[in-house]
């Protein structure tokens, strides 16, 4: 990792944040590459998951909205989420080397005084009780930072999305079932952030919160694992590195009827790790703001096509006088109820780390002059890559450089293109490889004859040539979604 941590830094992938000043545990910075890779992923999210999500499971429209919520809420949010009572993980702290280790972890932590060791097998460690440590960052709003005015930043986006229920469903006429999406940061004060940028403390959640009628919620929640699986498929993770895995009933929240983490093979560890969480989180969420908020009616769903459609012989329209008469529990439900939720949580800073590990790829072509040489290539998927299309001049005279200066300005509007006139052609090559450009077009002699080019295939190294107007079809057919 810290080899693969390196290439990423001299690329322009990812960088330790404030390096400068020796950095600091759990906080990173995406460099010019990175921060289009990251992009590129959050952008492919929403374009298919929010604006063009797959038909439902009989071929029906799914309905897809978005918000960009405050990253400070009122406190009350997370006393009614249960973050402010509890989410914390179980903690060992070691008297000696002042190390803390999460309990369910610490099996496979390293003593950091004697690293083969895990922490209490070193005859020095001296391990307190587990205990409990709140994983929210507090800060204060104001002047005065009194308890009165204490404040989180939020560890997960998704809370954002329940407390505006009421809101998305007044200005939106959305019916159930409907979907509400976020992508945004997240703080957790995580006691052990490693594997580079896979744990850390500031990070990007993509998160649905998708309300549907419970009756119907275990078809959703197996709808979401489906789609959520095969959408990094369809973005270039191999079947082999990629594992839904239905949680057991014991690691389950409380909440939860069901979860299934989609997990990642990444190469530092041994058991493949979680990429999103699938969950199924029934009305949870709902009833627990309805009851600390007092508004139980805002959190409700009233069906009024049912209560329409039903209507018959009944002797008033208005459902709240029909309640007076106190018709049996059963009834009101029919029409009015806490909708489930099924909830795909996705990280966009792990999600960018497995790009990064599945596009590494070190393997032999032959040179120039067909001696095999090892060649460094990124082989990410073509929507992913942070450049599309690099494009050369072969040598700099004979009018090429102002032909390829004119290919680049035409297809800069419509992509990510780079262009480079520096150095020999096999070097430019190599750093677009390193890059993960999908495709380097080359303006040579007979572009100026004929107006054809050269297209060259990152993967397959073939190159191809195309009529100059082509091109930017060539680029487009292969960043068209495919989800
Ligand atoms: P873990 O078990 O790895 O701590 P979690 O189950 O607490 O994760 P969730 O609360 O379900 O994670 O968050 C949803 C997603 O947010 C995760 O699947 C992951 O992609 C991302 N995520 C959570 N914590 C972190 C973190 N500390 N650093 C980077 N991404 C994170």
């Amino acid at each position: 990792m810290a080899r693969f941590a390196k290439f990423c830094k001299d690329m322009g992938f990812i960088y330790q944040s404030s390096e400068i000043y020796g950095g600091i545990n759990g906080f990173w910075d995406y460099g010019p590459l990175g921060v289009e890779l990251k992009r590129n992923i959050k952008e492919a999210w929403w374009h298919d998951m929010v604006r063009n999500p797959p038909l439902g499971p009989n071929g029906q429209e799914i309905h897809m909205v978005g918000l960009d919520c405050s990253i400070i809420m009122n406190p009350k949010v997370w006393v009614a989420s249960g973050h402010v009572g509890g989410f914390s993980d179980p903690m060992v702290d070691c008297k000696t080397c002042k190390g803390r280790f999460r309990a369910d972890q610490i099996a496979a932590a390293q003593c950091p005084l004697k690293p083969s060791k895990a922490p209490g097998q070193f005859e020095e460690c001296q391990l307190t009780e587990p205990r409990a440590f709140n994983l929210m960052f507090q800060t204060y709003v104001g002047a005065v930072q009194s308890e009165d005015n204490i404040a989180y930043l939020r560890p997960e986006t998704a809370q954002g999305i329940f407390a505006n229920y009421r809101n998305v469903l007044d200005s939106s006429r959305l019916k159930l079932p409907f979907g509400i999406a976020q992508v945004g940061k997240a703080f957790r004060n995580e006691i052990n952030p490693r594997n580079f940028t896979f744990r850390s403390r500031e990070f990007e959640q993509m998160e649905i919160e998708f309300f549907c009628h419970p009756a119907e919620s275990m078809m959703w929640y197996q709808y979401w694992r489906d789609v959520r699986k095969k959408w990094y498929s369809s973005l270039g993770i191999q079947s082999d590195n990629l594992r839904p895995r239905e949680q057991g009933k014991d690691e389950l929240a409380h909440y939860s009827i069901g979860t299934t983490d989609i997990e990642y093979m990444f190469p530092f560890s041994d058991e493949p790790q979680e990429l999103e969480g699938v969950a199924h989180r029934g009305d949870f969420d709902l009833k627990a703001h309805a009851r600390h908020s007092g508004m139980n009616e805002k959190f409700m769903y009233f069906d009024e096509e049912r209560w329409n459609a039903d209507a018959g012989t009944r002797a008033t329209n208005s459902f709240k006088e029909w309640l007076k008469t106190n018709p049996p529990t059963a009834e009101v439900e029919k029409y009015q109820f806490f909708p489930h939720v099924i909830e795909p949580s996705a990280g966009a800073d792990r999600f960018t780390l497995a790009v990064l590990c599945e596009a590494y790829t070190v393997e032999e072509v032959p040179d120039a002059k067909g001696k095999p040489e090892e060649r460094v290539v990124m082989k990410f998927h073509p929507r992913l890559a942070p450049i599309k299309a690099a494009v050369f001049p072969l040598v700099n005279k004979d009018g090429m450089p102002e032909k390829a200066l004119e290919l680049y300005r035409q297809l800069k509007p419509h992509f990510n293109v780079f262009f480079d006139d520096k150095g020999a052609i096999g070097r430019r090559y190599r750093r677009q490889d390193e890059a993960g450009t999908p495709f380097c077009i080359t303006i040579d002699g007979d572009t100026l004859k004929d107006g054809t080019v050269t297209i060259r295939d990152r993967d397959t190294l073939k190159q191809e040539r195309v009529p100059m107007t082509e091109v930017q079809a060539v680029i487009a057919k292969a960043l068209t979604p495919g989800c």
